[in-house]
């Protein structure tokens, strides 16, 4: 019996001290404070062996002493380990430093009363019972049970606490700990005044200390882990369903049950139905199964069309025997919305709704070649100064025009068609050719037009079609072609379409080369002036005017109808007037030095130098640089030219002639001039078209309204020019009319300037 005791006691100090070494190396405040229990217990237990084993009065009293002390220390220990295993205890700080010193204190006593006596002594020792008599009247004696007793009440109470408050999952912990501290306690008070050896109390209490050891540190209860898991599972946002090997469906979440019962093409309990649907998807996948797989399925569900992400995977054991399937379906629909309306954000224009440019092109180009037999037009559409709607009405307004007009296409767009919008007021519109194109830009043109009425602004819109002939040729080329065409009548109130042909392109790769050309051409005084004489009606000169022409290193002599609008509308022909002024100015200094002041030089004056040139500085300028007499310089300026700010711009007029500068309108009649405007202009000399008169249907009455202008203009003190004069009877008919200056073919074609000094001896 003692020697079994012993084995007993043996264990369990070896288990004891390898708690403490194992808990000694672990991390943690709770580690150390395990690891203080541990080596308390451990030590205890050692001792108490020696009390059990080692005969001798003396040596028993001592370490039953110390047996006591050490439970004190143990008690503190048990109350550091509770309060970082529980969260309890937290503070009382007061309450530990007491219990310190009494520990200390006590520890003191009991090892004083192997000599003193006097809490308790030992008598009467057998073979299996020591008796030990305590000292009923000792008050440290009392003390100590008190203290001890307590102590483990207070410990069992925060145990209690902790079972009623924690998770289900984590109670038994706690419940371990406190069973094991009743039953020790329990056996400990039962125990009292009994004298037998084998004091079970003490083999419980170690037992204790080992499932601390245990609970702290290796315990994770399967039944936590399995309810941790499915409480996961349950938690997702996945649809989960697992088949054992016989293909029986024994989980599934709830997740995965809604998803089956929206599922319309079904109802009814998931369950079963679930290992119908697992059956007839292992016989799908019969021969092309793998134990992992992934993809995605639409659904028609009770509430629309779903994506669902289906990801399977077949559980082998080490035996590769298998051991359950399981599907996992995510609901991917949201995403795959998200996805659409990113990919239509990214090829359609926000504003309409129609394609953008980029999609249009992508589209354009399948749809020609997956119908190359059929012919297809391409249409492009521009509205005319479209920045006026905007800055006349408000972004909104604009905003709202482009927005009927892509309503407007959308509702003509029949299968087949395609609409976008390329570009701020640009759309275009790809149509088999056969479709009624005209009518209907006509008629979209028309609604338009009727809906944004306004007194100050009419919206033009204008469209050019190119009939593809080569579906390989980039679609942003056959836009441009239609474009090209649209451009042409682009300043036309009468035309809406227009239809390309290859002679538009050549014109444009025409446009293209000249502007292309022109600043080089510039650099190397490519351009030439020449000079027309304007005459009396006996032809003596009294001057020229100044017209350019460009020689060019290939194509020989251009003339300036070749180029001038060209430039004009690339807002080029600033530089090449301000290039004319010069070499007019220059003439005119030379002409002057050698001392033929007598002749003037007419240069002309763009539309759109009045936006680009500070044209007063240039020509005060140019009569500096040149020392000429700013009378001899006659600036030619269309009433068109004057009309676009007339207030600035007459201002300037006035300016340059109170410099001296003698203005002329040119191209008199030959726009929508009225006889009223005559009296604002305040021009030096007017300028009549002969051609006026040619285009005049009736020309009496032509000539009616010349002699008119010649009078009117008489007398408002403007001397007179015809030019384009080609016949002898137009001088004599002009003359009788009163005007007395001509330039025309028939007097000179415009020359070099060596022939007209030639010509009139300027040498
Ligand atoms: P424009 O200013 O009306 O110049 C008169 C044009 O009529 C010249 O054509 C001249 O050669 C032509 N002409 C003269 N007499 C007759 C005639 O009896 N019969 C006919 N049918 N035509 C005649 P050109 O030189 O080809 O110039 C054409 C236009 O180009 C000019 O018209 C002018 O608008 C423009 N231009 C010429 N040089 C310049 C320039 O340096 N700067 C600017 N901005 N425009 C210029
Ligand atoms: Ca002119
Ligand atoms: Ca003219």
């Amino acid at each position: 019996m003692k020697i079994a005791y012993g084995i007993l006691v043996a264990v369990e100090i070896f288990l004891l001290g390898a708690c403490s070494v194992l808990a000694f190396r672990k991390k943690g405040i709770l580690a150390k404070t395990t690891f203080a229990y541990e080596l308390g217990s451990f030590i205890c237990g050692i001792v108490f062996a020696i009390y059990t084993f080692v005969p001798g009065n003396m040596i028993k009293t001592l370490c039953a002493g110390l047996t006591y002390a050490i439970f004190d220390w143990l008690i503190i220990a048990l109350m550091y380990y509770t309060q970082y295993y529980t969260g309890l205890f937290k503070g009382v700080r007061f309450v530990k430093i007491a219990m310190f010193v009494y520990s200390a204190f006590d520890t003191v006593m009991m090892i004083s009363n192997t000599w003193t006596h006097n809490m308790f002594y030992i008598d009467n020792i057998s073979a299996d019972a020591i008796n030990v008599v305590f000292n009923q009247a000792s008050l440290v004696y009392k003390a100590h049970f008190i203290y001890n007793y307590i102590g483990i009440i207070v410990v069992m109470l925060a145990y209690l606490t902790m079972i009623v408050e924690s998770s289900r999952f984590y109670r038994f912990r706690y419940e371990m700990i406190l069973l094991v501290l009743i039953a020790a306690f329990t056996l400990d008070i039962i125990t009292i005044g009994n004298n037998s050896i084998y004091d079970l109390s003490m083999p419980v209490f170690g037992f204790m200390a080992m499932l601390i050891y245990y609970l702290t540190f290796q315990y994770v209860p399967n039944e936590v882990i399995e309810n941790m898991l499915s409480l996961i599972i349950k938690d997702m946002n996945s649809g989960i369903v697992c088949f054992d090997n016989r293909g029986r469906c024994i989980y599934s979440n709830d997740v995965a049950d809604v998803m089956y019962a929206s599922d319309s093409s079904h109802s009814g309990k998931a369950h079963g139905d679930f290992e119908a649907e697992y059956r007839k998807w292992i016989e799908k996948h019969k021969d092309t199964r793998k134990d992992y797989m992934k993809y995605d399925i639409p659904v028609n569900s009770a509430s629309g069309s779903r994506y669902y992400e289906i990801e399977y995977k077949r559980i082998l054991d080490e035996k590769n025997n298998h051991i359950c399937d399981y599907f996992i379906v995510n609901d991917i629909s949201d995403a795959i919305a998200t996805l659409e309306s990113e990919k239509y954000k990214a090829s359609h224009d926000s504003l309409t709704g129609l394609l953008n440019r980029d999609q249009f092109y992508e589209e354009t180009r399948k749809m020609l070649r997956s119908n190359p037999d059929r012919k297809y037009s391409m249409i492009c559409s521009n509205i005319r100064d479209f920045k006026f709607v905007n800055e006349l009405f408000g972004i909104e307004k604009g905003n709202s025009v482009l927005i009927r007009q892509g309503e407007l296409m959308k509702a003509y767009q029949r299968e087949g068609d395609l609409c976008a919008r390329i570009q701020n007021d640009r759309f275009a519109m790809l149509v088999p050719s056969d479709h009624k194109i005209e009518e209907h830009i006509m008629s979209c043109v028309r609604l338009m037009q009727e809906e944004f009425k306004s007194s100050s602004f009419k919206l033009h819109i204008f469209a050019g079609v190119y009939e593809i002939d080569d579906i390989d040729e980039p679609v942003s080329i056959m836009c441009d072609k239609a474009n090209i065409a649209s451009e042409t009548i682009k300043n036309s109130y009468q035309k809406y379409v227009a239809y390309y042909n290859n002679e538009l392109l050549e014109r444009s790769i025409e446009e293209r080369r000249i502007i292309g050309e022109f600043e080089k051409a510039i650099d190397n005084n490519e351009f030439v002036m020449f000079l027309q004489p304007q005459v009396d009606y006996k032809g003596k000169a009294y001057g020229a005017e100044a017209l350019v022409r460009w020689q060019h290193p290939d194509r020989g002599l251009l003339s300036p109808a070749v180029f001038i609008d060209v430039l004009e509308k690339a807002g080029l022909i600033y530089k090449l007037d301000r290039y004319m002024w010069e070499k007019a100015a220059e003439k005119l200094g030379e002409w002057k030095r050698k001392g033929y002041t007598q002749y003037h030089i007419s240069v002309n004056i763009s539309t759109k130098d009045f936006y680009l040139v500070d044209v007063y500085e240039t020509f005060t300028g140019l009569a500096d640089k040149y020392n000429i007499n700013p009378d001899k310089l006659k600036l030619e300026i269309t009433e068109t030219a004057l009309m676009s700010d007339f207030e600035k711009n007459m201002e300037i007029i006035r300016r340059l002639q109170k410099y001296g500068f003698k203005i002329e309108i040119d191209d008199f009649g030959s726009g929508y001039s009225s006889l009223n405007m005559l009296k604002d202009i305040s021009a030096d000399v007017l300028k009549i078209d002969m051609g006026f008169l040619r285009a005049s249907e009736n020309e009496l009455k032509g000539r009616d309204i010349l002699e008119s202008i010649i009078s009117l203009a008489g007398k408002l003190g403007m001397e007179v020019i015809t030019e384009g004069v080609e016949k002898e009877s137009q001088v004599h008919m002009l003359k009788d009319m009163g005007c007395n200056m001509f330039q025309g073919y028939f007097f000179s074609k415009p020359v070099q300037v060596k022939e007209f000094e030639s010509r009139y001896n300027i040498r």
